[in-house]
């Protein structure tokens, strides 16, 4: 009989007991707001904030409500105003594109190249478009960052990082997050640290720093951030800079810094299993795994492969078959957005042209999460569906749409 796989793409690991412990003692106490502290007590989420800048070393780091705020805010810290546009990822998920329309501006998206990143031909021919590029780090695969630095500092262009996918990630052993103005991260549950909801920003720009604050809604109370910058950087911005409240509170921090502590652990362990999916998936009939550069020191928490020239029809009947057997793929290439799988055409807000180079390449993006939950065996087991399913399928021959 054929091997089925009972296990859940969406199940994440508990929380840490020493999480739910802090977590505990912060709602037995009641100081959950971030500003709420006893003498002399110091807030879990300035600890964290101060715990995760020293972790990339960062200088300044500030706690959020979401990724998408740490975005959003990064935009406005940055100076974007309604009407400007930004540059962004074709493919990314929808709050990048989301967190540009909610400051009033306009993405102006760059393509991406069949290893999943973003295009830097297609960033360096668009660079003069807009002052600001707001690049994601789409499930965690990072471009050359040299190159694309060298393209952005020459055009004099602000890199803000999505890295809602690389918390743990490095291009040349420097931190995802730290290359541009400023990094953003999401500690939602299907993220790299989870407290259901939030997010960190990143900066070593005191005035980017400074700003950021006060959007996030720290009243005039920025003095008791540990992680801030010093107090002469809030002078004049404190009087122009709006309140647009995003706080993170005491008792998602102290759900966090426990994970963040277990970080290191836990991207091997996702590595582990990415690196047994990847052998399981080489060299299987019309799929091409994403050979990952040597520069890049990944966080393996979701695996892409590519049906390359295969048509929609043929590419949904492989994901019938492989869900038929417990295995569920997303395809990035639907004609509608399904969970998370939208693309740039799917974001009606934006009069976007057609990018053929990047269709192309949509077209053929399966995409599986890899919750920790799973196991080694689990791993290769889910790898031999897909090799069964996919290979049989391929090597029957009704999947070429364009003879590839
Ligand atoms: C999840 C995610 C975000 C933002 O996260 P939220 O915390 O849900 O706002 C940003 N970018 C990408 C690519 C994401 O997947």
């Amino acid at each position: 009989m054929a091997e089925v796989f009972k296990g859940s793409f969406t199940q994440q690991e508990p929380i840490p007991e020493a999480g739910i412990a802090a977590a505990v003692e912060v709602m037995r106490h009641g100081r959950l707001h971030r500003y709420n502290t006893a003498p002399g007590e110091t807030a879990q989420t300035v600890l964290l904030e101060q715990e995760f800048a020293a972790s990339v070393g960062a200088k300044y780091c500030l706690a959020v409500a979401s990724g998408g705020y740490a975005m959003a805010t990064a935009l406005r810290a940055v100076g974007v105003k309604p009407g400007d546009r930004v540059l962004t990822n074709a493919f990314t998920l929808a709050p990048v594109p989301g967190a540009v329309a909610a400051v009033g501006a306009v993405p102006v998206f760059v393509g991406v190249t069949d290893q999943l990143v973003i295009d830097l031909d297609d960033l360096a021919a668009k660079a003069h478009q807009a002052r600001v590029l707001l690049l994601s780090h789409m499930r965690g695969h990072i471009c050359d960052m040299e190159r694309l630095m060298a393209i952005c500092d020459a055009a004099g262009i602000t890199v803000i990082e999505d890295c809602a996918h690389t918390m743990g990630a490095a291009w040349n052993g420097k931190p995802s997050g730290t290359w541009g103005t400023v990094g953003c991260y999401s500690c939602q549950t299907y993220k790299h640290i989870n407290s259901g909801e939030g997010g960190l920003f990143i900066t070593d720009d005191a005035d980017v720093a400074a700003r950021a604050i006060m959007y996030s809604g720290s009243y005039m109370l920025y003095e008791r951030h540990r992680a801030g910058p010093p107090k002469e950087a809030f002078e004049t911005i404190r009087y122009e800079t709006p309140n647009i409240s995003g706080r993170m509170d005491n008792l998602r921090a102290a759900i966090l810094r426990p994970q963040l502590a277990d970080l290191a652990r836990q991207v091997a362990r996702w590595n582990e299993r990415y690196f047994a999916l990847e052998a399981g998936l080489r060299d299987i009939p019309g799929l091409r795994v994403i050979d990952r550069p040597e520069a890049e020191s990944i966080v393996g928490s979701s695996i892409q492969f590519m049906l390359d020239g295969w048509d929609g029809a043929a590419v949904q009947e492989a994901l019938a078959r492989c869900l038929a057997r417990g295995v569920e793929l997303k395809w990035f290439g639907g004609a509608e957005p399904v969970g998370f799988t939208s693309r740039y055409d799917s974001w009606r807000y934006v009069d976007a042209p057609a990018m053929p180079d990047s269709d192309r390449v949509l077209s053929g993006i399966v995409d599986m999460r890899v919750p920790l939950t799973f196991t080694l065996d689990d791993c290769a087991l889910i790898a031999r569906i897909i090799r069964e399913e996919i290979g049989a399928l391929y090597q029957s021959g009704a999947v070429a749409a364009d003879g590839a």
